[in-house]
Parts: structure tokens; C-alpha cells; sequence
């Protein structure tokens, strides 16, 4: 291939998106009785888990860094779809997924986080050159939290059912100001590492997209791509089991 198709690739291939957020929202830092979060702060405990585990396969070290996810729906009568259209794919496609931690992930100490991404995010980032050198890093902008509808999903989430967690031990230090929520969630956004859509697949006679439905890049000729980045959206799933292995295995036959 040439350097003059990999630039036009590239200058076409200007979306992308992301599971856009994860950040704690809810922590405790005191008032827990110790947890795997406190032991991971003690050297000699740790090594003493670690020893157990290597024996044993058993102990504190078993625990995974996240211990229970949820994938969740905004209600039907949130105030949120009086503004926004639902963006999901399906009535039991998720809106947001909470991961639940004890110790790995948001920070460490005697807490328990839950860290909170939108898996329907309408944000899009952008990918592009920032020089002809080939191997010059590229200008990537996730865009986390530039559509409004984001902000909303992050805002309604709180509140989705997991009343078991604001009746609970678990329950932060309430702010009830939505704005300065909405400050905090915007410091401590990153992403989920799940990019996608950088090549986007649209109809063959689509002027947007960059691959048609078998994967071949339009307008050239003995290329195809076949990996997460031909996704158009982001769907609302982890994007590795389900997503880039079905996408592969799909091509492969
Ligand atoms: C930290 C992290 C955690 C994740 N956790 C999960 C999870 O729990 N569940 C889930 O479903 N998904 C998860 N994902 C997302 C998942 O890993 C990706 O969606 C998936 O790997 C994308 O597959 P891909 O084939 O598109 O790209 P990749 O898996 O990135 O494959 C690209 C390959 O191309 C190779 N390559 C790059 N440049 C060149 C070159 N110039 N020449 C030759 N080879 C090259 C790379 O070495 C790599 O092997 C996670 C991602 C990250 C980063």
C-alpha cells in the first residue's frame, strides 16, 4: 500500500467512539471493617495473601480487581427521555454497567467503589494525523462528555436501581447539587478501553463509513479490515468476547 492510501485512510477515518466514563462514585473511606482494599495497603499482609495463595489457590488474593458488575436501564418514565431519544440498541440493552470494588481500580484504603460507565454513550472523539511522519503519535480526542445525553446518563444512573446501595453502609457523602455532580464526574472520567468505530462499516452506496458490509475498504481494492474498529457504534457490551472475536469469526468462515 501506499502512503498516499494510508493518509486518505486516515483522513477518513476522523470518529470514533468509546465507553466513555468510569470514576467512583461512591466511597467509603471509614467506618468499613477492613477489606482487601486495607490488606493491599500492607505490605506484609499482602505478601502473607500472596503466600497463601500460591500455596493454597485460597485467600484474600482470589478475589478478582472487580467483583460484581451490573448492566443497567434508565426507567422508561426518567425525566431523561422527555429530552433525549433512547440511544440503546434494544429495550434490554444497558444503559450504564456499575463494577463494584473492594480494592483494585478507583483508589485504595478501607472502601468500596463503583465506578460507572455509560454503555450508550452519543460522544464521539476524533482521530488524526499530526504530522506526515508515519510514526509521529496520532491526535487522539476521546470527546468523554461532549454530547449532553452523556452527562444525563451519568446523572440518572445514581438513581438506577440500586437503592440498595444508597440504603447502605455503602452510601456517600450525598451532594444533591446535579452541577456539581456533574463537575465531579467530568474530573474523574477516563475511559473503559473500549474504542471502536475509527473505520466505521455503512452501506456500500453510504458516502460516510470506511469499510462496506464485507469488511473491504471502499475504494480500494484487496483490503480488509477485520477488527473493533469497523464498528460503526459502540454497542452496549464489553467489546472483545462478544464483539471483536463474533466480527473475526464471522470473516474467518
Ligand atoms: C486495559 C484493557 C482492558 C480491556 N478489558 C476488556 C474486557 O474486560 N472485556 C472486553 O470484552 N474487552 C476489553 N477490552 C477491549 C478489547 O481488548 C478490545 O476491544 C479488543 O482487543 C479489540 O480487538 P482488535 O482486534 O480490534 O484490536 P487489538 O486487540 O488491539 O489488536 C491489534 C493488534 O495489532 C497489532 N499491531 C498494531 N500495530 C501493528 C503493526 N504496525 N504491525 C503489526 N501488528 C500491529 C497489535 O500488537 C495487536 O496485537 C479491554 C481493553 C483494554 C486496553
Amino acid at each position: 500500500m501506499q502512503w498516499t492510501d494510508i493518509s486518505r485512510l486516515t483522513l477518513i477515518a476522523v470518529l470514533f467512539s468509546s465507553h466513555s466514563t468510569l470514576g467512583a462514585l461512591y466511597q467509603r473511606l471509614s467506618g468499613l471493617p477492613p477489606n482487601v482494599s486495607a490488606l493491599l495497603m500492607i505490605s506484609k499482609a499482602q505478601a502473607v495473601a500472596l503466600e497463601q495463595w500460591k500455596a493454597t489457590r485460597t485467600g484474600p488474593m482470589v478475589t478478582g480487581g472487580l467483583n460484581q458488575v451490573l448492566w443497567l436501564r434508565i426507567p422508561d418514565d426518567s425525566p431523561t427521555w422527555d429530552t433525549y431519544p433512547d440511544p440503546s440498541v434494544d429495550k434490554l440493552a444497558p444503559h450504564v454497567e456499575l463494577v463494584v470494588t473492594n480494592h483494585a481500580g478507583f483508589g485504595a484504603g478501607g472502601l468500596i467503589s463503583i465506578g460507572l460507565a455509560v454503555t450508550a454513550p452519543l460522544a464521539r472523539g476524533s482521530v488524526a494525523l499530526a504530522s506526515s511522519n508515519p510514526l509521529a503519535a496520532h491526535l487522539i480526542d476521546p470527546g468523554f462528555l461532549t454530547n449532553s445525553y452523556d452527562h444525563h446518563a451519568m446523572l440518572a444512573a445514581p438513581g438506577t436501581g440500586i437503592s440498595e446501595v444508597h440504603a447502605s453502609p455503602y452510601a456517600p457523602e450525598t451532594i444533591d447539587d446535579d452541577e456539581e455532580v456533574l463537575k465531579m464526574l467530568k474530573n474523574i472520567t477516563s475511559t473503559v478501553w473500549h474504542p471502536v468505530g475509527t473505520l466505521a462499516m455503512s452501506n456500500k452506496g453510504a458516502k460516510w463509513g470506511v469499510v462496506d458490509p464485507d469488511l473491504k475498504v471502499k475504494g480500494l481494492s484487496g483490503l480488509r479490515v477485520v477488527d473493533a474498529s469497523i464498528m460503526p457504534f459502540i454497542p452496549g457490551a464489553d467489546t472483545m468476547a462478544p464483539v471483536s472475536y463474533a466480527i473475526a469469526e464471522a470473516r474467518a468462515i
